[in-house]
């Protein structure tokens, strides 16, 4: 670990299993609330449980287009009973009339069922007979009708605080007709590059010069996580400037993430600046790609520092950043999608930090998941994360791997993508 008084003394490598415990612990979940309309809800975490003051369905409704019934009144000596038709329902406009022995209603998918009635057959297995429906006799009574409350009954647990509001979420909330809704305050998330190097994209490069990738990766990551995010531009390798944009950063967001000038070359200041202005909790990972990673604080803010390689700046994130996210978001721990696949081909390797290589997981044709690795793994080959679908994770000590092994793959398309 760095001690406060020598903050670049490069200190021992730390298991990434270590060191998100350790990160975890630096930060506390946003409490402070506001009531939304639902429509601007979207990407925002709810602060209460969502209870359910209606019953879903609210009514029982035909699931078909086809006849409602009583299934009392189908022959049960037959295959086929004919039925009076006496009326229609639509969705929308329930039939209120008598519904005497031995008659049917035509009935559209959505519409209330007549109390008087039980079950529905699809229009499919029906025939029309001048005014009586032949309908084929369907197995049991109840068939093809949504029941009132089957899915969701007054009173239910129907979303818990602490769940981001994505699209299934908005069309649960209108369903339990909630015009408003109580969500935590937005994280925000200031991000910068640093590097004398870097060039924004649309400008021409000169020689040495590159164009600066990670805020646009970085950017794609946040807008997937339901934060606030603040785009604060490049920042060249000098403390001074670095030290502004800190305190700038600080001012304005919960978070800050940069890239860069993390790891021991001369132009990495950003440790030391960060021990200037706020604190550093550890440095150094034990992980590949990812070495170089910060976390501290600034005055007003928690900060994270990533390396300036795109993967592994990607990598960081994900092992790292996005469950820091989601704990300071008030939606708890995140949970990763960890399976077992077949290893394709070999991997050589040597064993001293957790690797998570970019890889592709599929179904061979006996249905079981294989993997193998995108090809070269350079930590700034972001085309890499580009081809992926999963991490092969690699433990630390592991050295040489061979085909056919058993290996744990993280899928994370469902996060990254
Ligand atoms: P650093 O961590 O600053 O030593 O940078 C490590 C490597 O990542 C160098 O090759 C940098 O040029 C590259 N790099 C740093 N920041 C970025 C960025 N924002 N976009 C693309 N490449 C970067
Ligand atoms: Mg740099």
């Amino acid at each position: 670990m760095p001690t406060s008084s020598d903050p670049c003394a490069k200190p021992e490598l730390i298991h990434p299993n270590d060191a998100l415990p350790m990160l975890l612990e630096q930060v506390n979940a946003i409490t402070d609330t506001l009531s939304l309309p639902l429509e601007n809800a979207l990407d925002h975490v709810l602060a209460e449980d969502v209870i359910s003051t209606v019953n879903l369905p609210p009514f029982d409704n035909s699931a078909m287009d086809g006849y409602a019934f009583r299934f009392a009144d189908l022959n049960s000596k037959t295959d086929t009973t004919s039925l009076t038709l006496v009326g229609e329902a639509f969705a929308g406009h329930p039939f209120t009339g008598e519904i005497p022995a031995g008659a049917c209603v035509r009935i559209m998918t959505g519409a209330q069922i007549p109390s008087a009635l039980d079950t529905v057959q699809m229009q499919e297995q029906t025939e029309i007979q001048g005014d009586k429906i032949c309908v084929t006799h369907t197995r049991k009574s109840g068939a093809n009708v949504r029941s009132k409350g089957e899915e969701v009954s007054v009173g239910q647990t129907v979303l818990k605080a602490g769940t981001l509001i994505r699209a299934a979420e908005l069309g649960v909330l209108a369903t339990l007709g909630q015009a408003k809704v109580t969500v935590f305050h937005m994280l925000k998330v200031a991000f910068f590059s640093t590097g004398d190097e870097l060039k924004p994209v649309g400008t021409e490069l000169q020689p040495g010069q590159i164009y600066d990738s990670n805020r646009y990766s970085i950017r794609g990551l946040l807008c997937k996580t339901g934060v606030e995010w603040i785009d604060l531009g490049i920042i060249e390798d000098c403390p001074n400037a670095i030290k502004q944009a800190f305190l700038n950063a600080s001012e304005q967001a919960d978070l800050v993430l940069t890239s860069g000038g993390v790891s021991v070359g001369d132009a990495d200041y950003v440790k030391q600046v960060l021990q200037d202005v706020g604190k550093i909790t550890f440095w150094r990972l034990a992980m590949k790609p990812g070495k170089p990673f910060a976390m501290g604080a600034l005055p007003n803010a928690i900060f994270c520092g990533l390396p300036g390689n795109p993967v592994a700046s990607m990598v960081t994130y994900y092992q790292l950043v996005l469950p820091l996210i989601y704990k300071m978001q008030g939606r708890g721990e995140l949970k990763r999608h960890l399976v077992s696949a077949t290893l394709v081909h070999d991997i050589r390797r040597k064993p001293g930090r957790v690797e998570y290589q970019r890889a592709v997981v599929s179904r061979n044709k006996h249905g079981a998941l294989e993997v193998s690795t995108t090809g070269a793994q350079g930590s700034g080959m972001l085309t890499s994360m580009s081809s992926a679908n999963s991490f092969l994770i690699v433990p630390r000590e592991q050295g040489e791997m061979t085909a056919g092994s058993q290996v744990t793959v993280e899928l994370f398309n469902h996060v990254l993508s």
